[in-house]
């Protein structure tokens, strides 16, 4: 494959050391390879965009609005071939590659919206100060590097790239080395709409190539999403540099369910928090606190609905949850069954890898799980759920607040003040009151404590890429 780098406006070949397998995870076996980038071209996709960023911020935001759009169509245009990649790569069933794919569109033509309101956020400021008046103007903060992972690929891009090009910033983007192929398509599309060349790069490659761009530099500001052992050297690096940073790390979510609860309607919730995308979500609500008088009633019943489960490759019909994406997931999450066998913690459900070729888990309940086992502590970033039980409100909040996550959290509950009450107590970046996952591109994204810094979507997402200017003028 000879087209894996976006540079300048021209595709080109790897000429890193790194050789890139491309996975078909229900098979355990790649399907494509490319070379990595070599820092030389990580260098030159920074020197691109950085020529690229003096006429790009100058291009009014209508004609930035259309290019968004124009992203927005193209995906749309591209629909089978962007679902079928990621069900093949990633491992998604169809259903959930869909949702992906539309994610993806909305963010394009929200950020769209808001690059055409830009000029009215450029106003008078009013002084209390006789004989000054002020202005204020937001300017792009210039040269960004887009680093992300590989479990949610287009949507984690389209989160950075929309917002940033509206912004007027320029970027060099870094897709996980496990899912290369999909984001070319932002690529392929910048090309086929004329977007002047620099505007957008794209370097593959593994933690080289993304070490070589988050230590450039040429960047003025770094936009990260994964694991919080590497967001820690991302943040040094930029430390080093002082140079802003955006940050979404790692989560260890909780689901709350009082007793007012539908036992079966808490189930689907339970159940599509930690079996999405096969567990491996940031947000995975994966700490189940349940309370004591509806805990018996439910748990048997998550038991089964986890045990019913479709588990298989995302290409047949039928399938609930398709494999773990790597290979490296798979045998982290196996590692985590060990431990819990080792703490002997008492399974539910599954608890093992699946006997087959592909890198299958099963999906698996913990009960009465130890507060201090890694497995209650830890992101595992696969199907696995523990509970534990809880009496009172206070205890629940408490329990759910007592992480060095806080990311997002899900409550559970008929009595919608109590809901609201215990949602305004957590400390996390969302809360979902009666209901799953449901992320709009309105609303932000991002988190607390050891779940990162900044935020993304919404107008949140726009200023992360924006600097405030202020004009002021002495009228005397
Ligand atoms: P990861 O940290 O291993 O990799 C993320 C990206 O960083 C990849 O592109 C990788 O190549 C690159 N990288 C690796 N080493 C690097 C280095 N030394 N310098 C610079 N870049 C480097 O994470 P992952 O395994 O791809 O993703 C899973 C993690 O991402 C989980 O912890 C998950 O919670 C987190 N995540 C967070 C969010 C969020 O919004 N908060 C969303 C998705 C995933």
């Amino acid at each position: 494959m000879n087209t894996s780098h976006y540079i300048g406006g021209r595709w080109v070949e790897g000429q890193g050391s790194d050789c890139i397998n491309v996975n078909e995870p229900a098979l355990g076996l790649p399907f494509a390879e490319l070379m990595a980038a070599s820092v030389a071209q990580v260098d030159q996709a920074v020197s691109a965009a950085r020529q690229a960023l003096t006429t790009w911020k100058r291009v009014c935001s209508q004609a930035r609005a259309a290019y968004l759009r124009g992203f927005a169509e193209q995906l749309g245009q591209r629909r089978e071939e962007l679902i079928a990649l990621q069900m093949r790569n990633n491992g998604k069933p169809r259903h959930e590659a869909e949702i992906d794919l539309d994610d993806a569109i909305a963010t394009f033509a929200y950020y769209a919206d808001l690059a055409e309101q830009l000029p009215s956020k450029n106003r008078e400021v009013p002084l209390a100060a006789p004989g000054f008046t002020a202005r204020t103007r937001l300017e792009p903060v210039g040269v960004v590097g887009l680093i992300v992972p590989w479990n949610f690929p287009l949507v984690t891009s389209a989160w950075k790239l929309a917002p940033a090009l509206a912004a007027g910033c320029t970027v060099v983007l870094k897709p996980s080395e496990v899912t290369p192929l999909i984001e070319l398509a932002y690529g392929q599309i910048a090309d086929s709409l004329g977007l002047p060349a620099g505007v957008l790069n794209i370097v593959n490659g593994k933690a080289e190539t993304g070490a070589a761009l988050s230590n450039h530099n040429g960047l003025d500001k770094l936009s990260f999403t994964g694991s919080n052992s590497v967001g820690s050297l991302v943040m040094r690096s930029a430390s080093a540099q002082c140079r802003p940073v955006t940050l979404e790390l790692g989560g260890k979510s909780a689901i709350v369910v009082f007793d007012d609860c539908d036992p079966d309607q808490a189930v689907q919730w339970i159940v599509a928090g930690i079996t999405w995308n096969a567990g491996q979500m940031c947000s995975a609500t994966s700490r189940l606190l349940v309370q004591e008088g509806i805990a018996d009633t439910l748990l048997p019943r998550l038991q089964a609905a986890l045990q019913k489960l479709r588990v298989g490759n995302p290409l047949a019909e039928d399938v609930d949850m398709g494999p773990l994406t790597s290979q490296a997931q798979w045998l982290k999450v196996a590692s985590y069954f060990a431990t819990a066998r080792e703490e002997g913690l008492h399974c539910l459900a599954g608890g093992q890898a699946l006997d087959r070729e592909g890198w299958f888990v099963s999906p698996t309940l913990y009960t009465d799980v130890p507060k201090d086992s890694r497995l209650w502590t830890e992101e595992i970033f696969g199907p696995v759920l523990c509970a534990r039980r809880f009496a009172t409100e206070e205890q629940a909040i408490a329990e759910a607040n007592d992480s060095r996550f806080g990311l997002v959290a899900t409550v559970c509950c008929a009595d919608l003040a109590r809901a609201e009450r215990v949602a305004d107590a957590l400390e996390v970046g969302h809360v979902w009151i009666n209901s799953i996952q449901a992320v709009f591109v309105e609303t932000s994204w991002g988190g607390t404590k050891g779940s990162g810094i900044g935020r993304e979507l919404g107008p949140w997402g726009l200023s992360a890429y924006q600097s405030v200017k202020h004009v002021t003028r002495c009228l005397g």
